[in-house]
């Protein structure tokens, strides 16, 4: 394993991984570890202690806990992907520690729709270099984390916040609901993914005195309805003709093109450079494209003709 940079290691045996499953004496190399287990084996904990100075990325799937004391020694450590979980309050003052990914999928049972344990909302309010955050927001307090990041020192600094449902079933407008109060508190916001429809007052919160920075908006559309009549939806027109340096992505299931050919919209014709694009293929802006743009980046209406689109 000398001067190994990238370890992926999945333990479905049933048994955690003894820590002399490989030599106990190691040079610190590894960069990147995934480790995939039940339990925090004695493997990873040899894993840590021995690349602790060299560890970048770090992700720990199905573990409850983090061995928090062995990863507050990884100083270079920059992005972490763990379940909420009571020891990441002993991380928060990882110089370096950029990036949480507290995902939801594979926790115990009992950890789905419940409350983010107080560790982890005192990491979130504390830790002062966070510059993305992925939260799923759980059936119970799921305002809480959304809190305790909007009082942190990293607030004002954050760049990317990505909001899910921990549940399969949320109620209609869930996460944009929770989202919507706690926007004017990420000021530096460049991208934000919210896994939830384009409800009205979310979209009206979107504005340049709020969230100057932002460039990217992610969202889904949950009806089984034409892409190219949501576009022309009030609030969608709205967000893009107010934020003029918006790229608006709409997630859809399907169908899977941008247009119907049957709703009154494409029946009026407008918008016909979409006809056969693909959902997936394009995203949306109020702006000409430019060279800082997303190759997808499709100007959908255009200040000088706000209905009719300058590149049609
Ligand atoms: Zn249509
Ligand atoms: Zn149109
Ligand atoms: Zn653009």
């Amino acid at each position: 394993m000398r001067g190994l940079l990238i370890l992926d290691v999945t333990n479905d045996s049933g048994r955690p991984l003894p820590s002399d499953w490989c030599e106990t004496v190691g040079v610190p190399s590894l960069t990147r570890l995934r480790y995939d287990s039940p339990s925090a084996d004695p493997f990873l904990e040899l894993l840590l202690r021995t690349h602790a100075a060299t560890l970048r990325h770090v992700e720990l799937h199905r573990l409850d806990d983090v061995p928090a004391v062995l990863l507050a020694r990884a100083l270079q450590l920059r992005s972490l992907k763990c379940l909420p979980c009571e020891g990441l309050s002993k991380l928060v003052d990882l110089p370096g520690l950029a990036h949480i990914d507290l995902y939801c999928e594979g926790g115990s049972d009992d950890q789905e729709g419940a409350a983010f344990p107080p560790g982890t909302l005192a990491f979130l309010s504390g830790a002062s270099h966070l510059r993305s955050v992925k939260l799923c927001l759980s059936a119970e307090d799921p305002d809480a984390p959304l809190r305790a990041l909007s009082t942190s020192p990293s607030a004002q600094h954050l760049q990317e916040l990505v909001a899910l449902a921990d549940n399969e079933d949320p109620p209609e407008t869930f996460v944009t609901t929770l989202v919507t109060p706690f926007l004017p508190s990420f000021t530096s916001l460049r991208t934000l993914i919210v896994d939830d429809d384009l409800e009205q007052d979310f979209l009206l919160a979107v504005s340049p005195t709020v969230l100057p920075c932002l460039t990217t908006l992610k969202v889904d559309v949950l009806e089984d309805s034409c892409m190219h009549g949501t576009l022309h939806r009030p609030a969608v027109h709205d967000v893009l003709m107010r934020n003029p340096h918006l790229h608006l992505y709409i997630e859809k299931g399907f169908p899977e093109k941008v247009m119907c050919n049957d709703c009154p919209w494409c029946k009026w014709g407008c918008h016909e450079l979409l006809a056969e694009t693909k959902n997936s293929e394009v995203c949306y802006s109020s702006h000409s494209k430019s060279a800082t743009c997303p190759k997808e980046c499709f100007q959908a209406f255009s200040p000088s003709n706000p209905l009719h689109p300058s590149n049609n």
